[in-house]
C-alpha cells in the first residue's frame, strides 16, 4: 500500500488527489499526434455538418419550425405504447440530440487547442446562440422537450435521456469555456444546472429521481471543479447516492404516469444498474456505455469526498469486469439486445457488439480510478482500451466510424459515414482529441507518467513551473526517455508506469541504474529526488510478441490464440492472408516476427509467421468426409487491431486457431 493511500484509510480524505492534466498542457506528437491531427483536421468539422444533415439545428434553433419527429420511434414499452396518446417512454435517438451537441462542442473545444479553425468556431457560436434562445426563463433546457414534445418534462427520467442530454451539454460547456474563454455555454448550463439541483435533491419537496442514462454525474463534477460550486458535487454526489435507493424511483415514476413499472421495455433495473443501490452493487451489469459513465462518475465522487465505501464497491466491480466480461481488446458489452452485458465469460467475437463508446467509457472510467493514486491495475487496461478496442472506432483518416467492434467479421463490417444513433462519432472525438490529458496525472507534490509516446507536458509543482519532454516511436518501440526541465530545481515524486504486459523493464536517471522491484508499488516505478535542469530518465520496456490465450471459460476462444505486443493487440484481415482466414491454424511453436511498415496504414509494426491452412481445394463436394483436409503451409500477417477496416473490405479474425 502506497503512503498516501494508507493515508486516506486514516483520515478518510485522500492526502493526494491526483488530476489529470488539462489537456492544453499536454502536446502530444508520434502515434497520438497523428491521431489528434486527423480528429483535429477532419473529424471535428465532420460531426458538426453530419449533425446539420442530421436535421439537428432544426431541433435546437427557436427561430425555426420544429422538424417534428424525424426518426420513427422504436422500443415502446407495451404499456405506455397501449396507453393513448403516450408516448413518453418510447425512447427515439432524436430524444438525445442535445448530447450529441455537447459532445460535438466538446471535441470542437479540444481540437481548437490543436490547431484554429475560425469557420468551426463560428458554427459552435451559432449553435450555443440557439441554446441560449432556447434556454427557458426558469433555466430548463432540453430541445426534445421544448420543441417536439413538450409538456412532459421531468416524467420519464427512465428512458428519456433528459438529464444524459444536461450532463453532455455540461462537458461541452466546461470544456468550450476553457479552450476558448467564452463563457456564454458555461453560463447557460450553470443556470441549467441550478434549476436541477432546485429540482432534485435529499432536501423535502425535490424530486428524488436520477437518469436512467448515468452521465450528469462525471459532468456535474466537472462543472464543480471548473467554477468552484460545490453545490453542484453535492449533486452529483446525490444522483450517485440516491440511485436504486427503495422505494425506486421509476417504479414511482411510472406509476405517476399511469404506467405499469413492470412493463419496462428492457424487464430489470440491471439493465440502467439502478437494480441496487451503488455500494451494494457487485457485478457489472446492463448497459456497458450506463455502467462505465456510473463508474466514472462514482469514481469522481470516491476521489472527491475520499469516500471509501465507494471506492470498495468499484474495486469488486472493476474485479468483476476485467476477470469475466472483457474482450481482449479492451472491448466490453457483447450483446446487441441490451448494448450491454450478458453472463461471465461470455464473449462472442463475430457478434461482439463493443461499442466504441464502451470502450471509451472504459478508458473514462480507468482514469478516474486513477484519481486515487497510480495504479497499473487501473492504467494498463486504460491503455488497453485506448489502443485497441476504442480508436479502432475511427478511420485513420478521421473520416469513418464504427459504433461495433467485433473481433471476427466476414467482410461485410465496415465503418460507415452516421449512424441513426451517433453517439459514438462524437464520443472517439472528444477522447482522442483530448488525449493529452489522459497521459499525466498531476498531485501535491507528484507526477504519475501513465501513458508513454513523444510528448511534453507543462505543469506546476510546489510553485515552480516544470517541463517534462518524453520522447519515444512507443508504441512501437519501448524506448523511452524523459527530459526533466524545471525552472528551479525542485522535489517531488516521478510514478512511472511498467506495463504489466512487459516481461522485462529497465530504468535509469541520469545514466544510474534504479533496481524496478525495490522502487516499484502498484506496477509503477517511484523516483524521488531533487530535479534539475536538465535530468534525464530513461526506461526501456521489452516489446517482445506475446501469444494470449483466454480463460478456458469462454467457449468461443478455446483453442485459440491472440498476438499481441506491447499494448497493441493484433488481427489477421483478409487484404494481407486471402479469405476464409478460419482455415488458418497458427502453430505453438511457429516464431514470430516484428516488422516496421513506415508505408502501410499511416506506419505500423505488422507480425508474421508460418502457420497452415486447411486446402479446400481438392476436398471435393462432400459437406461431410471421414478424412480430415490437407494442410498447406501459409505465411501469415497480422496487422494491428485498431487499424483493420482502413484498406479493401474483406475479413478480420483477433482469435486465431492454434494448432
Ligand atoms: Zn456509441
Amino acid at each position: 500500500m502506497t503512503a498516501h493511500k494508507s493515508a486516506a484509510r486514516k483520515t478518510g480524505k485522500l492526502s493526494l488527489a491526483f488530476r489529470p492534466l488539462p489537456v492544453p498542457q499536454v502536446d502530444v506528437r508520434g502515434f497520438w499526434g497523428d491521431r489528434v491531427d486527423a480528429v483535429a483536421s477532419r473529424t471535428a468539422d465532420i460531426l458538426y455538418e453530419r449533425c446539420v444533415e442530421a436535421r439537428m439545428l432544426e431541433q435546437i434553433d427557436p427561430d425555426r419550425p420544429s422538424p417534428g419527429l424525424v426518426i420513427p420511434f422504436h422500443s415502446p414499452s407495451p404499456d405506455e405504447a397501449a396507453t393513448p396518446g403516450f408516448t413518453g417512454s418510447t425512447v427515439t435517438t432524436q430524444m438525445f440530440w442535445d448530447s450529441d451537441w455537447g459532445k460535438t462542442i466538446e471535441t470542437a473545444a479540444y481540437s481548437l487547442y490543436r490547431r484554429r479553425n475560425d469557420r468551426l468556431e463560428k458554427n459552435i457560436d451559432a449553435v450555443i446562440d440557439m441554446y441560449e434562445k432556447l434556454q427557458q426563463p426558469d433555466g430548463y433546457l432540453s430541445s426534445w422537450y421544448q420543441r417536439i414534445q413538450p409538456g412532459l418534462r421531468w416524467t420519464n427520467l427512465r428512458d428519456c435521456h433528459e438529464l444524459y442530454c444536461a450532463g453532455h451539454l455540461i462537458e461541452g460547456a466546461v470544456a468550450y469555456f476553457q479552450a476558448t474563454g467564452k463563457r456564454k455555454l458555461l453560463d447557460i448550463l450553470c443556470r441549467y444546472a441550478d434549476h436541477i439541483a432546485d429540482r432534485f435533491g435529499p432536501e423535502p419537496g425535490k424530486q428524488k429521481g436520477y437518469c436512467g442514462h448515468e452521465e450528469i454525474e462525471l459532468a456535474l463534477v466537472k462543472l464543480a471543479r471548473a467554477t468552484g460550486q460545490r453545490k453542484y458535487m453535492e449533486l452529483a454526489k446525490y444522483f450517485i447516492d440516491q440511485r436504486g435507493v427503495e422505494p425506486h424511483y421509476f417504479d414511482e415514476e411510472a406509476r405517476a404516469r399511469g404506467a405499469d413499472p413492470k412493463a419496462y421495455h428492457f424487464k430489470t433495473y440491471e439493465y440502467n444498474q439502478s437494480h441496487r443501490p451503488v455500494r451494494e452493487q457487485d457485478k457489472v451489469v446492463g448497459h456497458a456505455v450506463r455502467a462505465m459513465y456510473l463508474y466514472s462518475g462514482m469514481a469522481d465522487i470516491a476521489t472527491e469526498y475520499g469516500d471509501d465505501t465507494l471506492r470498495v464497491a468499484l474495486d469488486r466491480l472493476w474485479d468483476d469486469l476485467t476477470t469475466k466480461s472483457l474482450y481482449v481488446t479492451g472491448g466490453i458489452g457483447p450483446s446487441a439486445h441490451n448494448e450491454g452485458f450478458t453472463s461471465d465469460y461470455d464473449l462472442p467475437n463475430e457478434t461482439a457488439y463493443a461499442e466504441t463508446c464502451a470502450s471509451v467509457g472504459l478508458v473514462f472510467w480507468a482514469s478516474r480510478m486513477l484519481g486515487m493514486g497510480p495504479d497499473a491495475r487501473y492504467a494498463d487496461m486504460m491503455e488497453r482500451a485506448l489502443y485497441n478496442g476504442s480508436i479502432s472506432g475511427l478511420s485513420l483518416d478521421g473520416s469513418l466510424f464504427f459504433y461495433e467492434n467485433p473481433l471476427e467479421s466476414r467482410g461485410k463490417h465496415n465503418r460507415w459515414k452516421w449512424h441513426r444513433c451517433p453517439c459514438c462519432p462524437p464520443n472517439i472525438g472528444r477522447m482522442v482529441a483530448s488525449i493529452g490529458s489522459y497521459f499525466y496525472s498531476l498531485a501535491d507534490d507528484a507526477l504519475a507518467v501513465h501513458l508513454y509516446g513523444d510528448s511534453t507536458a507543462r505543469f506546476d509543482i510546489a510553485g515552480t513551473p516544470v517541463s517534462l519532454v518524453q520522447t519515444s516511436n512507443y508504441p512501437w518501440d519501448g524506448a523511452v526517455s524523459i527530459r526533466v526541465e524545471p525552472d528551479a530545481p525542485v522535489e517531488f515524486t516521478l510514478h512511472l508506469r511498467v506495463p504489466s504486459w512487459c516481461r522485462k523493464a529497465t530504468l535509469k536517471v541520469n545514466g544510474a541504474s534504479v533496481d524496478l522491484d525495490a522502487a516499484s508499488n502498484d506496477g509503477y516505478a517511484a523516483i524521488r529526488r531533487e530535479w534539475q535542469k536538465g535530468d534525464r530518465v530513461e526506461l526501456d520496456l521489452d516489446m517482445s510478441i506475446s501469444r494470449l490465450f483466454a480463460n478456458p471459460q469462454v467457449r468461443q476462444d478455446i483453442g485459440r490464440v491472440a498476438l499481441a505486443r506491447g499494448p497493441l493487440i493484433y488481427c489477421v484481415e483478409e487484404t494481407d492472408n486471402a479469405g476464409q482466414l478460419h482455415r488458418i491454424t497458427l502453430p505453438r511453436t511457429a516464431e514470430i516476427e516484428a516488422h516496421p511498415e513506415p508505408n502501410l496504414l499511416g506506419g505500423v509494426v505488422t507480425l508474421s509467421a508460418t502457420g497452415s491452412r486447411a486446402e479446400a481445394e481438392n476436398w471435393g463436394t462432400a459437406l461431410y468426409r471421414p478424412e480430415p483436409p490437407a494442410a498447406q503451409e501459409t505465411k501469415l500477417k497480422a496487422v494491428p487491431y485498431f487499424a483493420w477496416d482502413n484498406r479493401d473490405p474483406g475479413e478480420m479474425l483477433v482469435w486465431l486457431r492454434e494448432g
